[in-house]
């Protein structure tokens, strides 16, 4: 299995990704083959999986992270309603970021693992999907796609990391992770290297961020759900395994 090092766990290279051509998604190549057969066992059931998000660099993380600092972004509250930054200390604005957006450095998606997903079927045309658990609910517009995946994910060897509420990240019902290398990758995304990647870097609200970075570490990265053995043993190219 490969093993990402700490340039690539902090997505500070793309060596370890390539682009799915006309899919507007960018993975580590094993990542990739597993997402193209889940892709394709979806559509047999009738849903046309898209990717939001997939591989995301340190860069792009950083320019989120600091316009959100900064207020050239809007600060979301956890049920999704723009917040007031008149009010906030510092210190609120950096806990309201991490809400929603990764420390630089700190992000599944600079892994090349992740995918963010929605069922581009589902949606009326111009319509766009907004990334909210209400969508994924019952009664939502991606109600179906919500249950396929709890039935099917795993067997291709994704998993659902922000499954629930764990006191860190909020639930994100669309965000995938490729278990068979993700799992690694997480153990060695460490506290030592997570400080490193952010050391010398223009990070809005560093002030803030370095002597809370253990406890950001431990409730955003470390506090996520565990892959099942299920999609840790998927194999590594499920277009050949018997059906
Ligand atoms: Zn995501």
């Amino acid at each position: 299995m490969p093993v990402l090092d700490p340039e690539q766990l902090t997505g500070r290279t793309r060596e370890h990704v390539r682009e799915l051509q006309g899919l507007h998604c960018t993975l580590q190549p094993d990542a990739a083959r597993a997402f193209l057969a889940l892709r394709a066992a979806a559509a047999l059931d009738g849903l046309q999986l898209a990717a939001a998000s997939s591989f995301r660099d340190f860069g792009r993380q950083l320019a989120i992270w600091n316009g959100k600092f900064l207020g050239q972004r809007e600060l979301l509250d956890r049920d999704g309603s723009a917040m007031d930054r008149a009010l906030m200390t510092e210190t609120d604005i950096v806990r309201a970021i991490l809400y929603w957006s990764a420390l630089p450095g700190a992000s599944r998606h600079h892994w090349g693992t992740e995918i963010d997903v929605f069922d581009g079927g589902a949606l009326a045309s111009g319509q766009q999907a907004q990334l909210v658990p209400a969508e994924y609910a019952a009664g939502g517009v991606f109600a179906k796609l919500d249950r396929w995946l709890s039935q099917h994910a795993e067997e291709f060897g994704f998993f659902r990391p922000y499954d629930r509420d764990r006191g860190g990240v909020q639930p994100e019902p669309w965000h995938l992770s490729y278990a068979p290398i993700s799992g690694a990758a997480l153990a060695a995304l460490t506290l030592e290297v997570l400080g490193h990647a952010l050391t010398g870097v223009d990070l809005a609200g560093a002030a803030v961020v370095w002597p809370q970075l253990g406890e950001i570490h431990a409730r955003y990265v470390r506090a996520v759900a565990a892959p099942s053995a299920l999609a840790l043993s998927a194999p590594l190219n499920p277009a050949t395994r018997p059906s």
